[in-house]
């Protein structure tokens, strides 16, 4: 179902008008944890002013460490929601069980999948049952069939709102966070009709390197980008503070941008 062979056409994926897929570009931008209401509201303010269409944030937050901040849980979501109804935006968060899909998907426009959580065949499974919208990232030492079977996972099970997203592979680079493989957004593009999103914070890890990989990844035919962005970086809750960007760096990306592909 994920294959092109099967579903020559791009799939579009119109979630309330904004058409991601098609031949403009979807930018989903905001903090990677909920941290508070405030925080929230202020940044979907300023995704909204760039320009941007989706407010991520995650409720939940796959930690390497047991130690490390695990997010607020479901508070989290209804300050998401509350956010992304005042400003106008969609919401994309991330589930990471079966037993949190429902609510999940009740609060937000868009699951995202982690990384950690590609092959987690329970979940996949769960949200084939749901006709929400999923982001599946790549799992960071996966292949791209491996990738698509996961995809393929979701859309057997009967949702076929399925966007693909690259957020770097582990490499022998330790320079970056991870290697994000531009080849993808191709590659995938050659596979499968579904839409592909490139994530160059978490393809990176360094501030100064998203802007240069986001504009790379539109020149490789991302359908759209999720970036992280937060108003205090330097405090952020959780370690991915040195890859977000300063509000006025992300209006400023947007700008650019939007010479090279109109905004959703
Ligand atoms: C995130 O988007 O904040 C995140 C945890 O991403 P990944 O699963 O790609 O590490
Ligand atoms: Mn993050």
């Amino acid at each position: 179902l994920a294959s092109r062979d099967f579903h020559p056409d791009n799939t579009v994926i119109d979630i309330k008008g904004v058409r991601i897929g098609g031949d403009e570009l979807v930018i989903m931008g905001g903090p990677c944890a909920v941290e508070s209401p405030e925080q929230i509201d202020e940044i979907a303010r300023l995704v909204k002013a760039a320009g941007g269409q989706v407010l991520r944030g995650g409720a939940f937050k796959p930690r390497t460490g047991p130690y490390s901040f695990q997010g607020v849980g479901v508070e989290g979501l209804e300050i998401m929601a509350e956010a992304g109804k005042k400003h106008g935006l969609l919401t994309i968060t991330e589930v990471m069980t079966p037993e949190y899909v429902d609510i999940c998907a009740e609060h937000a426009d868009i699951l995202q999948v982690g990384t950690r959580n590609m092959q987690n065949f329970d979940l996949l499974r769960k949200l084939g049952t749901i006709q929400t919208p999923v982001l599946l990232k790549r799992g960071f030492s996966s292949t791209y069939d491996e990738f698509l079977n996961a995809a393929e996972y979701i859309l057997a099970g009967g949702n076929p709102n399925v966007m693909l997203c690259e957020r770097g592979i582990r490499t022998f680079e330790t320079y970056t966070r991870n290697t994000l493989d531009l080849t993808a957004i191709p590659v995938l593009h050659q596979l499968s009709h579904l839409p592909v999103i490139s994530d160059p914070s978490h393809g990176t890890g360094r501030r100064e390197l998203v802007e240069t990989m986001c504009k790379a990844s539109v020149a490789a035919g991302a359908d759209g980008l999720i970036v992280e962005m937060h108003t205090d970086p330097d405090n952020s809750m959780t370690g991915d503070g040195v890859q977000s960007l300063f509000p006025d760096q992300f209006a400023k990306l947007l700008q650019d941008l939007e010479k090279l592909a109109p905004l959703c």
